[in-house]
């Protein structure tokens, strides 16, 4: 697939504008120019957010309405299904089967934040000690919302956040990763298309540190909604003072096998999950923790799993392992895996670059301190340690300034009623990796790996105002 030749355009208070600056966005696995899109500058910025404050305080956006764009844009969407997976597949440099995997995930995204715009009620408050007083709450728009957003989920990640914006009944204004706008621009046809108001989607592209900062620092956006890095994160929450924001940041997270898992099961998913989307998943396994007991058969079963992943073109329907989003990331994690080398950490498999390409690596004897450990590889390499006790391996789960999610395969029924009580994270999954996650569930991490959560159902009570009414019923 050729990109449009027609250089694309940003949607700014329902109109399509061009501007003179270009950005190029090239094919992530070729290198092959892609694609052409205009760049924002600081006046198309200002009027992104004017036109969101005025549709803020003067269009009419009813839940009805707001139900009945998301659920067109889901039709929409299904009708271009291939159309955008292709678009994901060539941009992010992911795998086309996963990109597929994707849009379907989107489509649900839109239905469940659908769903949520007839839903958000406020409360009635039990009062029995001051009678002559009803008191209730109602939940109100925000304002307007800034969605901030990564490359590695060009388009599921932005919907989780346009989607309960909308369903909130808040203009959002959506700044993609510069490497991957045009998913962002496709999602933003079809939002159109679907009927959204003036002024309440509008896209501005461009980087982080021109036009993020500008969004950062204008207190006419009400809420920020962030996935990235935790770095980012931090500035984005020393930036914006006291105005709120939902912050999805990054991990090194873990998963545990345990001397009584179905060690099958755990070695095949693990192999996939360790290395899906070259590993740049924000709950990518990037620890392994194995009891010494079943070591050896796991990392037997594990290394063969591994072995049978089909490296190379994501646009080909059988690859699992696609290019990383640019060279120089493939350099860095090359770098990373050398040094952890040199301090005593043995290759059992990987390890090995070409170009953007980075192998799927699985080292062991791995120590704290080192960088594949310590800090958040989003890369496709995966260490493999062992423990002695439980407690152990929860200590070393626990022992990281991440806690988005963490695995634990077992079949003991009370380690799995007990351990989410004892791990740093914020979900556990039992029986599967730490890399499970579904779009209705809450999802969001503790420690450095964030702050609030997502899927619709909990991000939208981010994105409202409960205000307090109380009602004097003395005559
Ligand atoms: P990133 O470098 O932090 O960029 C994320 C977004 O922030 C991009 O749109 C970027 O723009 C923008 N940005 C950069 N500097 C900014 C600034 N000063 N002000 C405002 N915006 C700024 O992250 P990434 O490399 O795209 O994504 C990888 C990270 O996302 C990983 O850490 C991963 O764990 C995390 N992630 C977390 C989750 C989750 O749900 N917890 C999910 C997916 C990914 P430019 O592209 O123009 O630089």
């Amino acid at each position: 697939m050729q990109g449009s030749l027609i250089k694309e355009k940003l949607l700014i208070n329902d109109q399509w504008v061009d501007t003179e600056s270009t950005h190029k966005i090239y094919n992530k696995y070729t290198g092959e120019l892609f694609s052409t899109i205009s760049l924002a500058n600081q006046e198309i910025v200002n009027k992104a957010i004017e036109s969101a404050v005025f549709a803020y305080k003067n269009v009419e956006f009813t839940p009805e309405e707001r139900y009945s764009v998301l659920m067109k844009a889901a039709e929409i969407l299904n009708n271009r299904l291939d159309e955008i997976a292709e678009i994901i597949s060539i941009e992010a440099g992911k795998p086309i089967k996963d990109a597929r995997v994707e849009v379907n995930r989107s489509i649900n995204t839109l239905k469940i934040s659908a769903d949520e715009a007839k839903k958000l009620v406020g409360q009635i408050i039990p009062n029995y000690n001051v009678p002559d007083r009803f008191i209730y709450t109602i939940k109100k728009p925000i304002g307007v919302v800034a969605a901030i957003t990564p490359f590695n989920f060009p388009l599921n990640l932005v919907v989780h956040k346009v989607g309960p914006s909308l369903a909130a009944g808040n203009p959002v204004i959506i700044k993609p990763a510069s490497d991957t706008p045009i998913t962002t621009i496709k999602l933003c046809e079809i939002l159109k298309e679907a009927g959204v108001p003036k002024g309440y989607v509008q896209c501005v592209v461009g980087s982080g540190s021109t036009i993020g900062e500008q969004l950062l620092k204008d207190k006419r956006i009400a809420h920020y909604t962030f996935t990235g890095s935790p770095n980012i994160g931090k500035h984005i929450q020393n930036t914006i003072g006291l105005r709120k924001a939902t912050l999805e940041l990054g991990s090194n997270s873990a998963t545990i096998v345990h001397y009584d898992a179905n060690l099958d099961n755990a070695a095949k998913k693990l192999a996939k999950m360790s290395f899906a989307n070259a590993g740049q998943i924000c709950i990518s396994v990037q620890r392994i923790f194995v009891h010494e007991s079943v070591k050896d058969k796991f990392l037997e079963k594990f290394l063969h799993e591994v072995s049978l992943l089909k490296v190379g073109d994501p646009l080909e329907s059988n690859t699992d392992v696609g290019p990383m989003i640019k060279e120089s990331e493939a350099k860095r994690i090359e770098e990373w895996v050398n040094e952890a080398v040199n301090q005593g950490a043995v290759v059992l498999t990987g390890a090995k670059r070409a170009g953007s390409i980075y192998y799927p690596t699985v080292l062991t004897n791995v120590k704290k301190g080192m960088k594949v450990v310590d800090e958040e590889a989003f890369a496709p390499v995966v260490s493999v340690t062992s423990y002695s006790d439980i407690d152990e391996a929860i200590k070393m789960v626990n022992d990281s300034k991440y806690g988005l999610q963490a695995g634990i395969y077992t079949s003991n029924l009370e380690l799995s009623y007990k351990i989410p009580y004892l791990l740093e994270v914020g979900g556990v999954i039992i029986n599967d990796t730490s890399s499970f996650r579904v779009d209705q569930m809450p999802y969001g991490g503790v420690k450095e790996s964030g702050i609030g959560k997502e899927g619709p159902e909990f991000a939208i009570q981010e994105l409202v105002n409960t205000v307090t009414v109380v009602v004097n019923l003395e005559k």
